[in-house]
């Protein structure tokens, strides 16, 4: 039984019809449907020599065991936001499978090193706006005293949630075990983004995953009325904030890479016959480099001073969250690239916008890497997400052959 890729494409699509409906993927993580899912994928494994166990966290193991402990870990996620699309996380589950199969076959259930496949738990944090659960347990990073009393929408607690499928948040540090003998991981993904597709290229090997600033900027101006303010006069916020949504653009676009979004904007009265007296305003900027993060960050904020003194008014900054860039691995991205190169015969680098759970494996200081396959349109999130069939049959050669090329690093590493 050698490598199918068209095998990956039909699992996907029997997922799709399982857990999704006319609006997309459904698999939130900690509902019945996610459940299911992963029972589904259970299922898969049964012919296989593989030990299955679910860690203290909720995330799914599977253990191919090898000639040497040291372990090469492949992953991705089951779970989606609702009405998701088809390929997000579950891609690099599938395929992951796919290359177990193929080195149980090939080595008559014994590979030279331990092969694990992991689903990890709720990394899109759709339910409780927790990214990265299952990921940063693992890695040791979680924050549970902060995480347990988050709610949904329906004022169900994640503390609930995830004892009512079996992991209760205090053994979460727990899932650190899963850490022993990790040589390396690799994660294949969609790009989720229109890069690859602009550049006409398939694949792309991943560089690391940005850092993110993320603030909360509030204008405070003075309301007034809007008849019988004179216009040199006013205390405007909003017009402060709205030279500042303008400006993150030019700093941005001194980067190759970096990214700038002011994504909400709340005025106060708010009502058509007043001067906006206060303007509630977020922040988010992203770039792989950790300099470039730090300047942009200064550059927005003496801009926001600036603009807050031009129309009389001040401003005020507060963090709402951050996280320093990721790099991956050196030796495992040159890996990669060779991988891409003998599939597709061109090799790009580019960093991801997105956090990934990869970015979670990395800071826990096992080597990482990621492969990312051409998104249609650049669309994810949405059901609308979709990747051609060839090149998702391209994304499992690749990984594939970077798994190979990984097992032998790690054997000339020991
Ligand atoms: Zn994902």
């Amino acid at each position: 039984m050698s490598l199918e890729p068209q095998r990956t494409v039909s699992e996907l699509k029997e997922l799709r019809t399982l857990t999704g409906d006319e609006n997309g993927a459904q698999r939130v993580a900690w509902t019945d449907t996610w459940l299911q899912a992963r029972g589904w994928f259970q299922s898969r494994l049964e012919h296989l020599p593989v030990e299955h166990h679910y860690d203290a966290a909720g995330n799914s193991w599977a253990t191919l065991e090898g000639e040497s402990q040291a372990t090469l870990i492949l992953g991705g996620h089951l779970d989606s936001v609702p009405n998701g699309g088809w390929l997000d996380g579950c891609l690099g589950v599938l395929a992951s499978l796919e290359v177990l199969r193929r080195f149980a076959d090939e080595f008559g259930g014994r590979p030279p090193v331990t092969i694990r496949l992991v689903d990890w738990a709720d990394e899109e944090g759709a339910r409780f706006g927790r990214s990265l659960l299952g990921s940063s347990a693992f890695a040791g990073t979680s924050s549970i005293d902060a995480d347990r009393g988050r709610a949904d929408k329906d004022g169900i607690r994640l503390e609930d949630a995830v004892a009512r499928c079996g992991f209760p948040i205090d053994r979460f540090p727990e899932a650190t075990r899963e850490r022993k003998n990790a040589a390396s991981y690799l994660e294949l993904h969609i790009e989720q983004g229109p890069v690859l597709e602009r550049l006409g290229l398939p694949l792309g090997v991943v560089l690391g995953t940005k850092g993110v600033e993320r603030h909360s900027i509030t204008f405070l101006g003075q309301e007034a009325h809007s008849g019988s303010t004179p216009m040199d006069a006013r205390r405007d916020a909003l017009a402060a904030a709205a030279k500042l949504a303008l400006e993150i653009r030019s700093i941005a676009r001194k980067h190759q890479d970096a990214v700038c979004t002011m994504g909400s904007v709340k005025t106060f009265p708010g009502i058509v016959t007043a001067v906006v007296g206060r303007c509630e305003t977020t922040l988010d900027q992203r770039d792989l480099d950790a300099q470039v993060l730090a300047g942009m960050y200064r550059e927005a904020q003496e801009a926001s001073r600036r603009f807050a003194r031009e129309e009389s008014c001040t401003d005020q900054w507060s963090r709402i969250w951050s996280i320093e860039p990721i790099q991956f691995h050196p030796a495992l991205l040159d890996l990669c690239e060779e991988a891409v190169r003998e599939v597709a015969g061109a090799a790009y680098r580019l960093p991801s916008g997105p956090l990934h759970d990869a970015a979670e494996v990395a800071r826990s200081g096992i080597p990482a890497v990621m492969m990312f396959v051409q998104s249609l349109r650049g669309l994810s999130h949405t059901k609308l997400e979709d990747t051609r069939e060839e090149h998702l049959e391209m994304a499992v050669q690749a990984l594939d052959r970077l798994a190979t090329k990984a097992v032998k690093w790690i054997c000339n590493a020991s």
